[in-house]
Parts: C-alpha cells; sequence; structure tokens
C-alpha cells in the first residue's frame, strides 16, 4: 500500500497565518503542471506496488483549471497502478466550489473533498484574510453534498484572539449540523514571518492564549465524542469509516511519494524533499533534473519518528512493535519512562498498546519528545 501526495503551490491570496509553500502569482500554473508530469515520469520506481492513496494538497489544488488537471491525472495514471477503490482527495478552497467543477471533480475520479473553512465566523476570516465568508463556507458543503461527495472533510482552526468559546461551539456544532464526515482541527500558530506574527507585534491583533487554545481544544474532544465522532489521531475525528486512509498511512509508517515543489517523501529508509522555489523546481525538470534534498534515518530517527506519529493516534504506540523493530531494551526503557505519565493520569495501557489519555493528548508533543532516543549519529 502506497500513496501519492501532489503539491499544488498556488492559492488567491496569502492567508495571514499561512507558512506553506505557495506563490499568489499564477502566471507559472501551466509550465508547473508540465514540470509535474514530468517528475511522476522520473519518479515512477520510487514506490513498489499499487496506488491506494491520491492527495491533492496545496496550496490550493481546486484552482487548477479542469483541462490541467484531467492530463494530470492522466498522466498519474500511465505512470502509475491505482488500486480499486482508491481513496483520491482534492483539497479545496470554498470560493472554488461550484456545480460545474464538483461535476468535473467527480469525472475525473476524485471520491473525497478536503473544504479548507477555518471557520464559519467573518470576523475570523477577515483577519486570516481567507478568500471566502462564512456563507461561502455552508454554501460549499451543501453543494459537494449535492454532487455526491459523501466523504467530506473540513479543516477549522480553534484558539484564535476572535474566537470565543461560544463562537467555537456554534462553529463545530454547524460543521456536524452540515452532515460532514470527517473533521480536522488545528491550534492557531503564529510562525515567523507571517502577517499574523506582524499584526500582533503591532497589536491589531490580541496575541494567542495557550489556555484559550487547551479549553478549546479540551471542548472540542467532548463536543466530537458526543456526536459520535472517533477521535482518531489529534487533530482528526471522523465517523466509523470515514478516517483519512491517506493520512492514516502517513501516520503508519508506509511509503509515499510526493511530487512538487516542498513535498516530501518516504520510503521506510530514507526521507528526501523537493526543493521550495517554484521557478527553480521549474528550471530544474525542464533539463530533467529534480533537485531535492535526501536525508537518510537512523534507527533511533525512525523509532522517535514511530514514537511521535503512533502516540498522536486513538491506537497508540505498540510495544510489541517497538520490541520486533528496535529491540526488546528500547520496548523496555519506553515503558519505563512512560510509568510517570501513566501514573499521573496522561497515558494506560492496553494489550501492548500505550496510549495517551485526554489529558495526554493535550501534552503530545511533550510526553512524546520525553520518550525520544538520542541518536548515535549525533
Ligand atoms: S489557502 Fe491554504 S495554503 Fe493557501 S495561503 Fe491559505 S492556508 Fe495557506
Amino acid at each position: 500500500m502506497a500513496g501519492l501526495y501532489i503539491h499544488i503551490p498556488f492559492c488567491r491570496k496569502a492567508c495571514h497565518y499561512c507558512n506553506f509553500h505557495f506563490s499568489t502569482t499564477h502566471h507559472q500554473l501551466p509550465a508547473m503542471l508540465a514540470a509535474m508530469e514530468k517528475e511522476l515520469e522520473l519518479q515512477k520506481t520510487y514506490l513498489s506496488g499499487p496506488l491506494a492513496t491520491i492527495y491533492l494538497g496545496g496550496g490550493t489544488p481546486s484552482l487548477i483549471p479542469i483541462p490541467m488537471l484531467e492530463s494530470l491525472f492522466q498522466k498519474i495514471k500511465t505512470a502509475f497502478q491505482i488500486e480499486a477503490g482508491a481513496e483520491i482527495t482534492l483539497e479545496t478552497n470554498p470560493d472554488d466550489i461550484n456545480p460545474a467543477a464538483l461535476l468535473a471533480w467527480k469525472a475525473i475520479g476524485i471520491n473525497r473533498l478536503s473544504i479548507g473553512i477555518q471557520s464559519f465566523v467573518d470576523a475570523d476570516l477577515q483577519w486570516m484574510n481567507r478568500a471566502h465568508h462564512a456563507q461561502q463556507a455552508l454554501d460549499s458543503i451543501r453543494l459537494a453534498k449535492q454532487a455526491g461527495f459523501d466523504n467530506l472533510t473540513i479543516d477549522l482552526i480553534y484558539g484564535t484572539p476572535t474566537l470565543s468559546d461560544e463562537a467555537w461551539k456554534q462553529n463545530v456544532d454547524i460543521a456536524i449540523a452540515a452532515g460532514i464526515t470527517h473533521l480536522s482541527c488545528y491550534a492557531l500558530t503564529v510562525e515567523p514571518k507571517t502577517g499574523l506574527e506582524k499584526m500582533i507585534e503591532k497589536k491589531q491583533l490580541a496575541a494567542v492564549d495557550p489556555e484559550k487554545q487547551a479549553r478549546h481544544f479540551s471542548l472540542l474532544m467532548q463536543w466530537m465524542e458526543d456526536a459520535g465522532f472517533e477521535h482518531y489521531e489529534i487533530s482528526n475525528f471522523a465517523l466509523p469509516g470515514h478516517r483519512s486512509k491517506h493520512n492514516s498511512s502517513y501516520w503508519s509508517g508506509k511509503h509515499y511519494l510526493g511530487i512538487g515543489p516542498s513535498a516530501h517523501s518516504f520510503n521506510g529508509q530514507s526521507r528526501q524533499w523537493n526543493i521550495a522555489n517554484n521557478s527553480l523546481y521549474i528550471q530544474g525538470l525542464e533539463k530533467n533534473n529534480l533537485l531535492f534534498e535526501l536525508e537518510t534515518l537512523t534507527q533511533e530517527q525512525q523509532l522517535n519518528e514511530y514514537i511521535m506519529t503512533s502516540l498522536r493516534t486513538m491506537e497508540g504506540l505498540s510495544l510489541n512493535r517497538v520490541a520486533d523493530l528496535w529491540g526488546h531494551d528500547k520496548r523496555d526503557q519506553i515503558l519505563f519512562e512512560a510509568n510517570k505519565f501513566i501514573a499521573r493520569g496522561d497515558a494506560f495501557l492496553e494489550a501492548d498498546f500505550l496510549i495517551l489519555t485526554k489529558s495526554g493528548r493535550l501534552l503530545a508533543d511533550g510526553i512524546a519528545s520525553d520518550l525520544f532516543f538520542l541518536s548515535n549519529d549525533n
């Protein structure tokens, strides 16, 4: 089972909190798609086995004109075998969703939409500099459902300076009532050199309050549980049968190929990432030259990645898997270190799995790094 990720590095507007790789000028779009098709050809042997998932993210893949998207999928189909029933996700923004686009996406084979809504509160959307407003967000879900996209996820951001507890509750209630099957939620983070950082520096926006963020996350866990959603990964909730197969494969160490500038790939032994510069990426591929950096992971780095990703999941960290892949001493060390988290109620053991409790999920990154091993290469 393998996954393909395609990074489309273009957006209509720069959202003030975002530090992903994207450009708001689109004149390079045709050359970019041509370069990606070339990269697909060059990288077609990176993965073994057919594709179980394809994920178009970014950036904003929903702004690609349909003929270009059709051509890209044609290239994917000639370069790779695709499993029957593969999950094929398109990240979209509400302002790109209309009946004609939905119909075309369906015809191409896309069977899952991820809509970047972020908030149903206009005051939030305005300071974020999103390209849509709250009514468009609601309409986009309705239109997607009408077009038959039942596998539907949206993103929401919590803990923003303008989002009260009541407004957060309303956001989550609206999402659930709209009939989504999956929800991804992220705490607002202030990334360096973003518009958000400058707005806070200039006191145009209040600073982010970590206590409010923790409260919003705790409330969210309870509301989603009450609504019947599984909290299957720290930032992700799904109705039974609607987990994201693509993202789950990242968390379970499956192999994936990333196409496009800044995209990452992983083949079990090494990780590589493409140059995060549109012009250099295109120029390189015009000469059949893919520009990327590569890192070979030590045993300890592979184990640390497993600790980090598995603790974020509902299933938790398998001590038997650690013993099998990294040795019994590593399993015993993890268990020894984890005892303090178990004692204070942040984690528990179930069969051979170490699982975080609700209070532990609030501290997941800190708990994971406490269990990390120093690399022998350090
Ligand atoms: S649309 Fe998405 S990728 Fe583009 S700037 Fe906004 S948050 Fe970032």
